[in-house]
């Protein structure tokens, strides 16, 4: 794990948490309108929101059909709209005294927030994760799509873990203070060079200590004179596991 943290903040800058980019109310928010499509569409949605709504309450008082058509850049917008007013009401509800104030998030025991947010409609791990992370710089481990398939390929996680599972699992073999970092930094590996379809493993510094770069893509390497199909069969003794849960479709890397 430090060699992994080592090499990819050499090249990602060590990035490391500073501030709230937003309050945990709106990284809630936000974290809803950013499932299932681009960071830039969900800002999209979110500055619209926010341009149309000047409290949480109204958010909440707004009519759903108006709701959907102000987020609908975030796309999926029939199903945010409802979970995103079911999600601030229970908030609402919970927080009587300080309306959509949810910084007593930033000392509960990580357990018991993690559970408090997970308890809310629709909130899952990652969601959860997201804002005790980015809300209050928390050692929470967001597992994204692309976290969830470097960690796999590098061999981190055991080849029948799920999604879910992947949280605890990398959570519990980071320090605290390295969550923040592995978390950015496999994204911005899993996005810019560890692609789903075609991963420059040519560019990356992992593959001396990459599992699936060592099992899958060197045992790939067509020979000369050895026909296409001939390499394909000849790639992993066990490749089922591999190409069901890492490859993502078979075609070769860059
Ligand atoms: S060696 Fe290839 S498969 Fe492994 S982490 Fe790097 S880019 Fe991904």
């Amino acid at each position: 794990m430090a060699v992994v943290l080592d090499r990819l903040g050499e090249r990602y800058d060590h990035p490391t948490w500073s501030a709230p980019r937003l309050d945990a109310a709106a990284e809630l928010v936000l974290t809803i309108l950013s499932q299932n499509t681009s960071d830039i569409n969900s800002a999209r949605a979110f500055e619209r929101l926010r341009a149309s709504y000047p409290t949480w309450d109204a958010v909440l008082a707004a009519p759903t059909d108006e709701l959907v058509e102000v987020i609908r850049p975030g796309g999926l917008a029939n199903v945010k709209a409802p979970r995103i007013q079911a999600v601030l009401a229970e908030v609402r509800e919970a927080t009587v005294d300080a309306p959509f104030d949810l910084s007593f998030l930033g000392t509960l025991p990580l357990a018991e927030a993690k559970g408090w947010l997970g308890a809310l409609h629709g909130i899952g791990p990652k969601t959860a994760a997201i804002v005790l992370l980015f809300a209050f710089g928390r050692p929470a481990l967001p597992v994204d799509t692309h976290v969830f398939r470097v960690a796999s390929r590098l061999g981190l996680l055991p080849l029948k873990s799920d999604v879910v599972r992947a949280h605890d699992i990398l959570e519990e073999s980071l320090q605290p203070a390295e969550v923040y970092p592995f978390h950015v930094e496999l994204i911005r590996h899993g996005r810019e060079v560890c692609h789903a379809q075609r991963p420059a493993c040519g560019i990356c510094p992992l593959t001396d200590i990459c599992v699936y770069y060592r099992e899958v893509v060197a045992r790939s390497s067509r020979p000369a004179g050895v026909s296409g199909a001939r390499a394909v069969r000849a790639v992993p003794s066990d490749p089922a596991d591999w190409r069901r849960k890492l490859l993502h479709g078979a075609l070769p890397p860059e």
